[in-house]
């Protein structure tokens, strides 16, 4: 047989990158095919929480992977079973159940179901600005005119969007409405946080006319924001609420947590996955919360933050947004160019649909030494 070797022609090109092939990483620092160093404050979109290559994470996957690669929800697992109720301990009362899964997309997309399947109402109402993920579901509630669209093409109704934070346009939840989906961080959206007052009246209203309250932490969640759900740090508990992407420390699981609202008169069959907590994937989140209760990295989430975030603010950066490690330095000037020339510092950050935020997402692990890195070098490039 004739084998070719098309390499990146043979992707579908749907993503823009950076000429960096990373080949290894440990804690903050990636390596490329040259042997170059990187410094990761974009940690591979909000991933890698635990740092790159936690050694306790490492040896958990590879444990379980020699012991049992994977079984379905066909049988039950006590990785499946811990994870759950380790994931209830650090939540607020009343998220009392789990479900897991894979992906952001796939959590968010569970938890409208479930909202939708209580309700009996299928309109959601989304924030200017919120991002949800790939699912058709997902896109009809993301804003952007091209996930709209897609939602459209595909007979999805699209949600009724309000304002960012603004707690007049809360009406717009009414007896129609099967939910309202927050992130109360937005990621996408440029480190975006809600105010309080705006998560009290949106719980406020969502009890006065039915409707459950979804909160989209996959990015805020799991410790970036300096608490393990945003919903603590705001004191605002919502009926579901979404987490993925730091969950594994970089292996896919993802989980809805979910309130009586939306638990009660659930049955077998009603949610499902094939892949959704499998013991590889459990493995992975259990260690992934160990390290961060040994390290106390919630912590040093919130302390490395306040750190970047003084630190910007003495550059002259205008505006700082998010908490913790979420942040979105608002630069008054075209975000893409000064991420280029952290890029040429060997300095790894990101950038938002708000296109003068420059997103630093580190590892939760980020130490000071390495936020006093990124700093130098953002003073030269904002030079
Ligand atoms: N929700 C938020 C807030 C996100 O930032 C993302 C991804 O960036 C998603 C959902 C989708 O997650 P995934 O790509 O794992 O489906």
């Amino acid at each position: 047989m004739l084998t070719t070797d098309r390499g990146a022609d043979a992707l579908l090109p749907v993503y823009a990158q950076f000429p960096v092939r990373p080949v290894s990483a440990s804690g903050s620092w990636i390596v490329d095919e040259a042997g170059e160093r990187w410094l990761d404050a974009y940690g591979g979109h909000a991933v890698a929480s635990t740092g790159h290559c936690h050694p306790h994470v490492v040896r958990a996957i590879a444990e379980q992977a020699g012991r049992l690669l994977f079984y379905s929800t066909m049988l039950s697992h006590p990785h499946r079973e811990r994870l759950a109720s380790r994931l209830v301990e650090r939540s607020p009362a009343p998220l009392d159940k789990v479900f897991l899964c894979n992906t952001g997309a796939e959590a968010n997309e569970n938890a409208m179901l479930l909202a939708r399947k209580r309700t009996g109402r299928s309109a959601i109402v989304a924030v200017e600005g919120g991002w949800h993920g790939r699912s058709v579901a997902c896109q009809a509630v993301t804003d952007g005119a091209k996930y709209e669209q897609t939602a459209r093409l595909a007979g999805m109704p699209v949600a009724r969007r309000i304002p960012f934070d603004d707690l007049a346009a809360l009406d717009a939840i009414d007896e129609t409405v099967a939910a309202f989906l927050v992130e109360p961080v937005q990621g996408m959206g440029g480190a975006r946080a809600c105010s309080p007052a705006f998560l009290r009246a949106a719980r406020a209203r969502c009890d006065a006319v039915g409707a459950a309250l979804l909160f989209d932490e996959v990015q805020c969640g799991v410790g970036r924001c300096g608490a393990f759900t945003a919903a603590e740090l705001y004191g605002v508990v919502p009926d579901a609420l979404s987490l993925a992407k730091g969950l594994g420390s970089g292996f896919p699981v993802a989980a809805v947590l979910v309130g009586p609202m939306l638990s009660e008169g659930i049955t077998i069959g009603d949610l499902g996955s094939t892949f959704g907590g499998g013991p590889l994937a459990c493995a992975a989140a259990l260690a992934t919360l160990d390290v961060m209760d040994a390290e106390g990295l919630c912590g040093n989430a919130a302390r490395i933050g306040a750190r970047l975030a003084e630190g910007a603010r003495a550059l002259g950066v205008r505006r700082v947004e998010g908490h913790g490690l979420l942040l979105g330095l608002r630069l008054g000037r075209p975000a893409k160019a000064v991420q280029q020339r952290l890029l040429e510092r060997r300095v790894l950050t990101g950038t938002a649909t708000d296109p003068e935020i420059l997103r630093l997402l580190p590892p939760l692990t980020f130490t000071e030494a390495e936020a006093d890195l990124v700093l130098d070098a953002l003073k030269e490039a904002l030079a």
